[in-house]
């Protein structure tokens, strides 16, 4: 660990896992910082920012839902909220908190890590450069509803071409299915979750004959469905 790692601000109030997250977290090159108590995260913030954070939403003090709106008031450092059940997500997702992803306990470290570094790829400096290679690579076309990429093109139908076009509007937000519906249904009610998951199958199966080695729309387990720009040019 340099002094200059990138510092990962760990809140979570069970000592065990707080060390455990800890040693992945400085292992993967970053430094750590925990803090267990919930009224003692403003205060370390506005001492130093870190480059991201990894928050427990069951806190003694103050919750990790009332942290991630009070940070959001000033900061748009990275959260990646933590949560003991899959069913809460999507609420949370309906909150708008402004996280920027969303892990279940029991979780393993190293898909923490793994979703921790996505979100830094995400947010970090070279998001702008990747958003913009995809702004290059990917063609929107809305009155024919057509989506070209690489010589290639795909007619979509009116509803694959709006969801596709709400999630690739906002490049790494995590949309629920009843949020997308609230998108593409305004006066909805009357269709079911199951209608969104066979319409982003769809929309996944034309993207990849267009873009094969690209996965643009990524299913997130018990969330939603996020565009996710890519890092790099795809390589053959
Ligand atoms: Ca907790």
């Amino acid at each position: 660990m340099t002094a200059t790692a990138p510092l990962i601000l760990i809140v979570e109030d069970e000592d065990k896992l707080a060390r455990l997250l800890a040693d992945y977290v400085v292992r993967a090159g970053y430094a750590a910082q925990i803090i267990g108590d919930g009224t003692a995260v403003l205060p370390s913030l506005r001492s130093a920012m870190p480059a991201a954070i990894l928050l427990d939403l069951m806190l003694p003090g103050t919750d990790g839902l009332t942290l991630c709106r009070e940070i959001r008031q000033f900061s748009a450092v990275p959260i990646l909220m933590i949560t003991a059940r899959v069913e809460e997500i999507d609420r949370l997702i309906g909150l708008e908190l402004g996280a920027d992803d969303y892990i279940c306990k029991p979780f393993s470290p190293r898909e923490v890590i793994a979703r921790l570094k996505a979100v830094l790829r995400r947010t970090g400096p070279g998001a702008a450069a990747a958003a913009s290679v995809d702004r290059n690579v990917l063609e929107l076309d809305p009155l024919a509803f057509r989506i070209r990429a690489a010589g290639r093109e795909e007619t979509l139908t009116s509803v694959e071409f709006h969801l596709f076009d709400v999630l690739y509007r906002e490049p790494g937000r995590i949309f629920s299915r009843s949020q997308l519906m609230d998108r593409i249904y305004p006066d909805r009610r009357v269709v079911s979750d199951r209608t969104i998951d066979s319409h982003i199958k769809k929309l996944r199966r034309k993207l990849a004959a267009i873009l094969p080695q690209r996965e643009l729309v990524h299913a997130v387990y018990g969330a939603g469905y996020r565009y996710e720009p890519q890092a790099a040019p795809p390589r053959d």
